[in-house]
């Protein structure tokens, strides 16, 4: 049997959970097994996710996962998959997934691959992709163990409807108490979908010149419903918050639109946009590296190009 990890927030099922149980029934599929999803806390509209392929869904409740901690969420769900018999465990590439997959694989004796894109093929060995180098090559993955870990990068597969709704029925599995105490949390503000859910991302860089510069990046993003992003030396030296920040060492984003303004497009800046589906670079530079890995390139200067550009976005929206 395949296991996804659902995670909800506040009561609803993010993109990458349903991403999450579409790739595990596909999984499945593949395998000629089931696909059940697991759901921790807030189990309410989880029977919806039956729609997307899990043909259960199972509910774990305990005390000591009133907040998110790795070490009794990996328990809970490496518990799930050993009472359930999962010899697939799925969950989603993003902060979550990525702190529990590894955790996980060690307590379930499982091989692990982070961020596959595409679903796994069985033919006599199982084998996944995933983007190397940079997202320069794509590699094979091979897991020879009876059990196996996958997290799914973002935007890799679209959910759709497929099936109805399933009964969400409870599991008790052994959680130990958390040793982590919450003491507050500053929650993001703003309604656009966080950055590695994103299908829009409008970004900025050192080109800027300024913090007090980035209306005009915000005023694009919000004609277009974009997240925004930033290159790594504007979040490092605080002209932007760092959960803000995309690359190799920030987050790895898919979205099906890239704009990139005044940013020169650095190796480790590539290594986690050039996933993106369509990017769209704005550079004075000619020579900016940024252009060779551009779908459209503007060549021109971003506080001219981008002010028109969200003018001509509200208009055509009009
Ligand atoms: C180990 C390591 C990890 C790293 N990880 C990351 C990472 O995850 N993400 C990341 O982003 N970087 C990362 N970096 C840094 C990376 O190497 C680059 O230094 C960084 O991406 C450059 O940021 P930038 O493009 O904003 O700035 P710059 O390189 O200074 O480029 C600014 C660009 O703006 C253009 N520009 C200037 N003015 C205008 C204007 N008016 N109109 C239009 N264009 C203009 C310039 O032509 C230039 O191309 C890492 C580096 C190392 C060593």
């Amino acid at each position: 049997m395949v296991l996804v990890y659902a995670e909800s927030h506040e009561g609803k099922f993010k993109k990458a959970a349903l991403e999450a149980v579409a790739y595990g029934s596909a999984t499945a599929k593949v395998l000629g097994t089931e696909c059940a999803a697991v759901v921790i806390g807030d189990a309410n509209g989880a029977s919806a996710l039956g729609q997307y392929g899990a043909s259960a869904v199972h509910h774990i409740s305990s005390d000591n996962l009133g907040h998110f901690d790795s070490q009794t969420y990996a328990a809970a769900l490496s518990g799930a998959a050993t009472a359930l018999g999962a010899k697939v465990v799925i969950l989603a590439h993003n902060s979550v997934g990525k702190s529990l997959a590894g955790r996980i694989a060690v307590k379930l004796s499982a091989g692990c691959v982070t961020a596959a894109n595409a679903v796994p093929t069985n033919d006599g060995a199982f084998k996944v992709k995933k983007n190397v180098f940079a997202g320069k090559a794509v590699a094979d993955y091979q897991i020879d163990s009876d059990v196996k870990v996958l997290t799914l990068s973002g935007n890799s597969i679209k959910p759709e409807v497929i099936g109805a709704d399933v009964t969400v029925s409870p599991l008790s599995v052994d959680v130990p108490a958390s040793k982590i105490k919450v003491i507050s949390t500053n929650k993001q503000q703003g309604d656009t979908a966080p950055l590695p859910e994103a299908e829009l991302v409008v970004s900025a860089g050192r080109g800027m010149k300024d913090p007090g510069n980035w209306g005009i990046i915000e005023d694009l993003a919000n004609s277009l419903g974009a997240t925004t992003a930033c290159s790594r030396p504007v979040a490092d030296i605080g002209w932007r918050p760092h959960h803000e920040h995309v690359g190799q060492t920030g987050v790895a984003i898919k979205p099906n639109l890239y704009i990139a303004a005044g940013i020169s497009g650095a190796i480790q800046h590539l290594a986690g946009v050039n996933s993106s589906k369509c990017i769209v670079v704005i550079n004075k530079d000619p020579e900016a590296p940024f252009f060779k890995a551009a779908d459209y390139g503007v060549c021109a200067d971003l506080f001219d190009v981008v002010p028109k550009l969200t003018e001509a976005i509200k208009k055509a929206k009009a």
